[in-house]
């Protein structure tokens, strides 16, 4: 499988050069030059577990590892979750939740993360070469990541996150790991100030080179890849085809579930689910991308106004056409809004915006009805489907994106006295931390990298 950017600037790019390029060099994504059609296939693969189905479909996106290497790395990668399947499911009602929050740091990031981690590990071990990755978190993907690459031997990580301002369960999640290749940044400044500080740095393109500076965020095509399997596994498990609702921030995570539908897999409908920060919602409902302010809610993953995968669902709208694409994409980022002819009319994407009292009420109904406790994130989806449920085709699977013990104050604020737990989590404030803490400028963030 060779690899091409939405933009059209790059083709022809292998699957390990896509892993370790990230964002194209013409600033587009990377994509396959084809998707495969695996619907030959799915009689054989209904049967297979879900590791044994991971090796089946991400072979066909691969073919520059060698198949057994590639098949360790991905056995490897899901060893440590703590569910026998990789991923839960659970009924609730008439709905079917799929749990991915079983991996080290309980949210579904983890799924794809550990098996970056070891294909990185693996690719830089054959090259020779060593990686320093950087990276910047408000919340989830900073220990997801951390968890990813910890203790590998070509690998360092240095995560920004701003201090004082992510939760402290959070911090202890990166702080006490005391693997000496995790390097974690408090920085005296924004979230913003974070991220502007990681892009100046790679900006500077003779440091970048000379420290080997890699990104591990969800612009990577190897992150979106990895999430197509369990779209692939709960679809063939599903006594009809499915409508997936996915709890949607950046785009990538329900961007994999459509590119499993294109792939063949047995899915009807994606349903996108906002919290407050509703770009997305109002693009399904008009056609009109536009950006607004960011609201700080209690679903902080999904606190985004700009999807950074939502390029290559556009890519796709238009019919693989680069052309209309860069003009769509240029025009957001000169006036902040781009918009098509009308909504998109693909009988595929539904969407909906819910509200922080919608979001509390399903924790608590969901834990009246059911005795199970959603985590804020995956309450967002819960309300969206209650809300389209007629519009809504074959039975429903929820996509639940992490463990509810990572959201406790949100937790309690929708049902007072509960406090949901998780043995992970429990013990971390007795653990040693380890971070350095740095005011907001690049050349403290080079200095903590030159060592
Ligand atoms: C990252 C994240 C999301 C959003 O996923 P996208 O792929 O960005 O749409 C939803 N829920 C949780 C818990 C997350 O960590």
């Amino acid at each position: 499988m060779k690899y091409c950017s939405t933009r059209g600037g790059v083709r022809g790019l292998s699957f390990v050069d896509s892993l370790l390029t990230g964002l194209a060099p013409d600033g587009g994504l990377l994509v396959p030059e084809t998707i495969p059609d695996v619907s030959a296939h799915l009689d054989g693969w209904r049967q297979l577990d879900f590791v044994s189905l991971a090796q089946a479909v991400i072979a066909e996106f691969v073919d520059d590892i060698p198949k057994p290497v590639l098949d360790k790395l991905i056995a490897e990668a899901y060893a440590d979750f703590e569910h026998p399947d990789v991923v839960g499911q659970v009924e609730l009602g008439d709905c079917l939740l799929l749990e991915l929050f079983h991996g080290p740091t309980l949210a579904f990031k983890d799924v794809a993360l550990q098996l970056l981690g070891r294909l990185f590990s693996h690719v830089l071990a054959e090259k020779g070469q060593r990686l320093n990755i950087l990276g910047a978190t408000s919340g989830d993907t900073g220990s997801a990541a951390i968890a990813a690459v910890r203790g590998q031997p070509n690998i360092d990580i240095y995560i920004l996150y701003p201090d004082q301002r992510v939760s402290p369960l959070q911090e202890l999640q990166m702080t006490t790991v005391a693997d000496s290749n995790v390097h974690c940044v408090a920085v005296k400044g924004s979230f913003d100030d974070c991220q502007g500080l990681m892009k100046s740095i790679f900006a500077d393109l003779p440091f970048k080179q000379e420290y080997h500076l890699g990104a591990i965020n969800s612009v990577n095509w190897a992150r979106v890849m990895a999430q197509i399997v369990y779209y692939g596994y709960a679809s063939l498990r599903s006594p009809e085809p499915a409508a997936f609702v996915v709890p949607t921030g950046n785009f990538g995570n329900v961007f994999a579930a459509f590119l499993a539908r294109r792939m063949g897999f047995p899915i009807r409908q994606l349903a996108v689910s906002t919290n407050e920060n509703d770009i997305l919602a109002r693009f399904f409902a008009t056609g009109e991308y536009a950006r607004g302010q960011v609201h700080h809610t209690l679903s902080p993953a999904m606190d985004i106004q700009i999807a950074s995968n939502f390029e290559r669902y556009l890519y796709y709208h238009f019919e693989q056409d680069s052309a209309p694409l860069k003009a769509f994409m240029q025009q957001f980022q000169a006036t902040g809004k781009a918009s098509l002819d009308s909504a998109p009319d693909d009988n595929v994407f539904l969407a909906t915006a819910v509200h922080t009292g919608d979001t509390l009420t399903a924790i608590a109904e969901v834990h009246k009805a059911y005795n199970y406790v959603l985590d804020p994130h995956t309450a967002v989806g819960y309300a969206a489907a209650q809300k389209l449920r007629g519009r809504l085709q074959g039975p429903v699977i929820l996509v639940a994106t992490a463990h509810p013990a990572k959201f406790p104050e949100a937790v309690a604020q929708a049902v007072p006295g509960l406090t949901p737990a998780h043995p992970s989590l429990d013990n971390l404030a007795q653990l040693p931390q380890r971070k350095v803490v740095i005011p907001a400028e690049i050349e403290a963030v080079k200095a903590v990298i030159t060592g």
